[in-house]
């Protein structure tokens, strides 16, 4: 059968019947998050770890809170993240379902875990500013004008020291941090091997700092970052030093700079204006002088949908909250307009890669 279609173009039923399944799956896809984040606030892989990694909804409902009445619902959020890979299903001899962790939900497990990025990513103040997403593009550029989504919605920046107050914020840039650190250490120690220094510019509040110094400790490491970031570190047990800064005006001197997840906050000229002080802070390459960076590369990951999906939600994500996400091309004219030689880019995690950037 043949549609004709307002705009003359003849296309097959199939065709409706495919573009019509493409519509609704985009349609609800933003369901997805919700569930996720809905079982990470009811504690459910946490609850599934304990029971051995396998347990029924009645199990799930017992020692979640879910009131008795609720479990036919329940079973309908744990069916859609079982269907999408976040959990598995195995029925029983006697017809009962019992869920199970898959290698995804298992991220999310424990204090450790990924739950405060889902909690950050999912929350509405990370969503609501995708609402005024049609404002903010057509909103001309002025001095007083919101700089992102964001600061629209929000009435202040993503990166607003007032942010400070909000957990969720920080606790899901401490997950990540944790996970990131211990692939790169794991499997890209090399990136460390030989300095003697190294300043994590931006450091926050130490903690990637703090794993370097403990996997090296011949590399003294310091953390600089804003003077109230600073005040408010965790007492330091000494194994790194703290220090309250500009990164726009000077840098301590060291073997290595780190920024991670820094230059994603600021465009193209503020980037190469902070790699400049980074290059005043290091020794030349042939004396161990480098710039380590981890950020996202686009388009470098293995290429198939869900990959560059993955890569563009992101950088759409950072685009609200007004970062920038970076192609390679786009940072190698960042590196050669700072003065950098050469860069070396070591994919380590999903779409993040580290980026050794020389004198
Ligand atoms: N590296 C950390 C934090 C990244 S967020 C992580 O991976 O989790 C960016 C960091 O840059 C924040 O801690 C922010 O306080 C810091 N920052 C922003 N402007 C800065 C400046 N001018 N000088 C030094 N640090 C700055």
């Amino acid at each position: 059968m043949a549609l004709v279609h307002e705009n003359e173009e003849v296309r097959s039923h199939e065709d409706m019947v495919g573009a019509f399944a493409l519509l609704y799956h985009h349609l609800f896809s933003f369901i997805k998050p919700m569930a996720l984040k809905c079982v990470v606030d009811l504690g459910i892989p946490d609850a599934i770890h304990r029971r051995g990694c396998a347990a029924t909804v009645s199990c799930i409902a017992a020692d979640t809170g879910v009131h008795a009445t609720r479990i036919p619902d329940l079973r309908c959020l744990m069916k859609l993240l079982t269907t999408s890979g976040l959990f598995g299903a195995a029925t029983t001899a006697d017809g009962e379902v019992v869920y199970t962790l898959t290698a995804a939900s298992s991220l999310v497990v424990g204090p450790r875990g990924l739950s405060n990025i889902v909690r950050f990513v999912a929350g509405p103040v990370s969503v609501t500013p995708f609402l005024d997403m049609p404002a903010w593009l057509r909103t001309a550029p002025a001095p007083d004008a919101p700089k992102s989504p964001f600061e629209l919605t929000h009435g202040r920046s993503r990166w607003d020291p007032a942010n400070a107050d909000d957990d969720t914020m920080n606790d899901a840039a401490f997950a990540e941090s944790q996970l990131l650190i211990e692939a790169v250490l794991s499997d890209h120690g090399d990136v460390f091997r030989g300095l003697t220094s190294l300043v994590d510019v931006g450091g926050g509040h130490g903690s990637f700092a703090k794993a370097v110094a403990t996997a090296f400790p011949n590399i003294k490491c310091a953390v600089m970052d804003l003077p109230h970031v600073v005040a408010d570190a965790p007492i330091a047990d000494g194994s790194v030093q703290f220090v309250a800064g500009n990164m726009f005006e000077s840098i301590p001197p060291a073997d290595a700079v780190l920024l991670k997840y820094v230059l994603h906050c600021w465009g193209e000229d503020d980037c190469v204006k902070i790699l400049r002080r980074c290059k005043d802070a290091i020794p030349a390459r042939d004396a161990g002088g480098k710039v380590i960076i981890t950020e996202m590369v686009l388009g470098s990951g293995p290429r198939d949908r869900n990959v560059a999906e993955t890569e563009e939600m992101h950088s759409l994500f950072l685009t609200c909250i007004s970062g920038v996400g970076r192609e390679e091309h786009e940072w190698k004219k960042i590196f050669s307009d700072a003065g950098f030689s050469d860069y070396k880019i070591t994919p380590v995690m999903g779409p993040i890669s580290v980026i050794e950037v020389y004198p």
